[in-house]
């Protein structure tokens, strides 16, 4: 077709009034996607039988006749979903993207739920798997991470005789979940000298096996920072290479934005070299943590953040307030029924900083106008927060400053009321009705457990809740996030406070367009409407129309970014 012609019908398609929305209709698209639901999280039409991309962004959305008229040229790809459903790609609100360096290059022997390691001998065959899969020569150090010893049926744990069977050639490292130690195998202890003449430092564990002085495996503290900080660091090479490895986890599950949620220093000096050096697959968010602001800020001026570069992007600080309700050190206003972690009675969880810090800390952030997340499980901890930020946006209290209230799960009806007066956001943690709830029930009563992660209530007082999965804390898997908020069900089939259900469209929005809003991004990101990024996700499925149950099975079967498919699933 020549120039002439396109030009005439591109005017003759705007003397039609051709009724997609979106810019100049005579550009042609690069992709147009047809033959599927197209689900915009958009609700002025939720879904489209068409969409166009355009230089990565979204040139329009409508019907599939008009945007073919409008926008297929004789170079565009009509993408026939055949069914299946395209979304926008899911925005991760809260996780700890910089663990993905290590699950995709270390071995997961987490107990379940986080891991597989049921006991001794499925550790050994994660390992063995591991080495196999990758074809690991003799004698490279293979490291895992997550073990715990408490996990482990009968108490017996994991010994370098378990390991050195397998492992006659290969050393081996299997972490701790503490990361205050490790279980090495004998060529471990010979390459990082432990053996029976070691002596145990002050203030170290060397165990060893019974009525002799020859190490057993397990070695903490004092005695395992010596070699914490001789193991292997990545080169540059491998900086990258670990990157991409890890954001491809996130891309599998069809996320487009990650979180980086406690962010040191070092570890972010290392992300922006790696993306730098091309790990910049998807989107990555970095809050750094508290302890390291400063240092952060010293290198990173406070105009350079909230700005991509590379597709990193420095989003704002957090800060700790309290622990977990499962390890009972949230902290409450009332007691648990369970008592303390140590046997405490009349125990409410504590706070993990001095409130004077917390106040300081939050004053300096919004001083600087910088975005803020706050890590608070119970209503004291989250009263602490309220008061801080009564003292620092003191005369001004309803500004949108971009806080988010990470996880708010144990958060009162009237501290939400406080969250619609400053304008903060509760990023929630629906998963929890799954993997916590016999623990929430027996710590905190039935009343408390079933108001967890209270999404209907924040959405009808007029919020915008995200909902995450803490990752390492629960897997990747975005369909279960949403599974958990509309039905909310327990490992044991147990309904958790069913009138905090939402519908799955609303679960929806909490990991799309809500969460583009806690990053400030809803103008670019969150659905799917002409201009913005075409960051998109392939369902197999439309997870809005099967059976609320069947949710959990719903498959991401490809992840594009910005007009480019970045995973594909085999
Ligand atoms: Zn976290």
């Amino acid at each position: 077709m020549n120039g002439i012609l396109l030009a005439l019908l591109a005017a003759a398609s705007l003397a039609l009034g051709v009724g997609c929305s979106g810019p100049a209709p005579s550009v042609a698209a690069d992709t147009i996607y047809v033959g599927g639901d197209i689900v915009t999280v958009d609700d002025g039409q939720p879904v489209v039988e068409a969409l166009a991309v355009k230089d990565g962004r979204i040139l329009a959305v409508g019907p599939r006749k008009d945007l073919e008229r409008a926008h297929r040229g004789p170079a565009t790809t009509v993408v026939d979903l055949g069914g299946k459903a395209l979304l926008p790609g899911f925005i991760d609100p809260h996780s700890h993207y910089f663990s993905s360096l290590t699950v995709a290059n270390q071995v997961n022997v987490f107990a379940p739920p986080a891991g597989p390691a049921r006991n001794i001998p499925t550790i050994v065959t994660e390992l063995r798997k591991f080495r196999d899969e990758r074809k690991i020569p003799k004698g490279v150090l293979i490291q895992a991470y997550g073990y715990d010893p408490n996990a482990m049926p009968n108490g017996a744990g994991l010994t370098r005789d378990d390991l050195d069977l397998d492992f006659p050639d290969n050393p081996v490292i299997v972490g701790h979940v503490s990361m205050h130690g490790a279980v090495l195998n004998s060529a471990a202890m010979k390459q990082f000298g432990i053996s029976a003449a070691t002596e145990t430092p002050e203030g170290g564990v060397i165990l060893r096996k019974p009525g002799s002085n020859e190490p057993a495996g397990l070695v903490m503290e004092m005695a395992y920072l010596p070699i914490f900080v001789s193991l292997p660091r990545p080169d540059a090479k491998q900086e990258v290479e670990w990157s991409r490895a890890g954001q491809m986890l996130y891309a599998a599950s069809g996320i487009t934005t990650a979180h980086e949620g406690a962010t040191h220093a070092l570890e972010l000096a290392l992300m922006q070299r790696a993306a730098a050096g091309g790990a910049d697959i998807i989107d990555v968010v970095a809050y750094p943590f508290f302890t390291d602001f400063d240092a952060v800020l010293a290198k990173n001026p406070v105009g350079t953040w909230g700005k991509y570069v590379n597709h990193l992007k420095l989003g704002g600080a957090k800060i700790t307030l309290d622990g977990s309700p499962q390890g009972r050190t949230a902290w409450f206003t009332t007691p648990y029924l369970t008592g303390g972690p140590g046997g405490e009675k009349d125990w409410r969880g504590e706070p993990v900083v001095p409130e004077e810090v917390v106040k300081a800390f939050v004053k300096k952030v919004y001083d600087l106008g910088l975005p803020l997340n706050v890590h608070a499980n119970g209503d004291a901890a989250i009263d602490e927060l309220l008061r801080a930020h009564e003292f620092a946006a003191a005369g001004d209290l309803s500004r949108q400053r971009h806080v988010t209230v990470i996880h708010s799960q144990f958060v009162r009806p009237d501290q939400l009321d406080k969250y619609v007066a400053y304008r903060m956001t509760p990023s929630f943690f629906t998963l929890h009705t799954y993997y916590f709830a016999d623990t929430h029930l027996r710590n905190r009563g039935r009343e408390q457990a079933f108001f967890e992660s209270p999404m209907r209530a924040a959405i009808d007082k007029g919020l915008h809740p995200t909902n995450h999965t803490d990752f390492v804390v629960a897997p990747l898997d975005q369909m279960f996030v949403l599974w958990s908020a509309v039905n909310r069900i327990s490992r044991d089939g147990v309904q958790i406070g069913p009138e905090q259900r939402v519908t799955p469209l609303e679960a929806l929005k909490a990991i799309t367009v809500y969460a583009a809003e806690q990053y400030g991004e809803e103008s670019s990101k969150g659905s799917l409407a002409p201009g913005k990024l075409a960051d998109l996700v392939i369902l197999d499925r439309n997870p809005l129309k099967v059976d609320p149950m069947a949710i959990r099975d719903v498959k991401v079967v490809e992840t594009i970014k910005e007009g480019r498919t970045v995973y594909r699933a085999k």
